[in-house]
C-alpha cells in the first residue's frame, strides 16, 4: 500500500469534506484490496451521497469506505438509521473500511475491515431524530458502536504506518465469517457472547465467569429474563464454529 495519499486531487474542491472524500476515494481505488477473496483492487461505485462505496470485481462484496482525520474513537457515524437497519436483516449491509490520515501531510495511518456479518442490530444505535422544523424531518441518524463489536471482527489492514500481510488479514476474515453460518437476528447474541469471552483474563474459563456478563447483557436484551441459558447456548454455537473449545463440561477455552 502506498501511504502518501493524492492530496492534489482535492485541489479542484472548496468544501473540506469534499476534499477528503475525493482523495481517499482515490487512494482506495488504488489500494484497497478485497479481504474476503483474492481480488487485489476494488472497483469504486460512484454515488451521490457523502460514502463512497466499492465492490469486488471478483466475489461481489461490497464495502463503505468512511475516512477520517482524527484517530479512530468508539463510534462511527452512519447515515438512515432505519435503511441501515433493514440491511442488517436482510443480510444486505457492506462490509465497512475504517481510515485514519494525518493531516497535513495526508499521510495513511490505520486502516480497519469490520466485516458486515459482525455488525448485529445492536451495533447500529440510533441517533436524536431531527426537530421537526429540520429540512429532513423525521430522518433518523446512527451511529455504529465499535466497543460492541468483538476485537476479532476489528480486522487491521494497516496499523500506524505499519502494513498487516493481506494473508493475515485474510485468514481473520475468514475465522470471523463463520458468524455468517447463523441468521442475521441471531447474530447479535453470538457476538456480543464472543465479545465478552474475549474480554476475560485467561484463555481458558468457567461458566460462571461468563454469568458475570449477565447485568451488561440484560441492558442490551431488556425483554430477555433467561441471560443466563442464552449464555450456555451461546458459548455452544461459538464452539461449534471454531471460537471456542469445551475441554469439560462447564469449561470453556479460546481458540
Ligand atoms: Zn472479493
Amino acid at each position: 500500500m502506498d501511504l502518501r495519499m493524492p492530496a492534489h486531487l482535492g485541489a479542484r474542491y472548496k468544501s473540506p469534506s469534499q476534499q477528503a472524500r475525493c482523495v481517499s476515494e482515490s487512494w482506495g481505488t488504488e489500494n484497497l484490496y478485497c479481504c474476503a477473496c483474492v481480488a487485489d483492487k476494488l472497483l469504486p461505485e460512484s454515488t451521490n451521497t457523502s460514502v463512497t462505496d466499492f465492490r469486488c470485481p471478483s466475489c461481489v462484496g461490497r464495502y463503505q469506505l468512511k475516512s477520517q482525520s482524527r484517530k479512530l474513537g468508539r463510534s462511527i457515524l452512519g447515515s438512515n438509521y432505519q435503511k441501515m437497519l433493514a440491511a442488517v436483516l436482510g443480510n444486505r449491509s457492506p462490509n465497512f473500511f475504517l481510515l485514519h490520515y494525518q493531516l497535513p501531510e495526508w499521510f495513511v495511518r490505520n486502516l480497519v475491515v469490520i466485516p458486515r456479518f459482525a455488525i448485529s442490530p445492536t451495533v447500529i444505535q440510533k441517533r436524536a431524530p431531527l426537530a421537526a422544523s429540520a429540512r429532513r424531518a423525521q430522518w433518523i441518524g446512527y451511529k455504529l458502536d465499535l466497543g460492541l463489536v468483538p476485537a476479532a471482527a476489528k480486522i487491521s489492514l494497516l496499523v500506524e504506518g505499519s502494513e498487516v500481510s493481506p494473508t493475515t488479514v485474510r485468514a481473520q476474515f475468514a475465522r470471523i465469517s463463520r458468524i455468517q453460518e447463523l441468521k442475521p437476528a441471531q447474530r447479535g447474541w453470538t457476538l456480543d457472547v464472543l465479545r465478552c469471552v474475549e474480554t476475560l483474563p485467561h484463555a481458558t474459563f468457567a461458566n460462571d465467569e461468563v454469568y458475570a456478563f449477565e447485568a451488561e447483557l440484560s441492558l442490551l436484551y431488556p425483554g430477555n429474563r433467561h441471560i443466563k441459558d442464552k449464555l450456555r447456548q451461546q458459548l455452544q454455537v461459538l464452539r461449534d464454529r471454531g471460537f471456542l473449545t469445551q475441554p469439560s463440561r462447564g469449561v470453556w477455552h479460546r481458540t
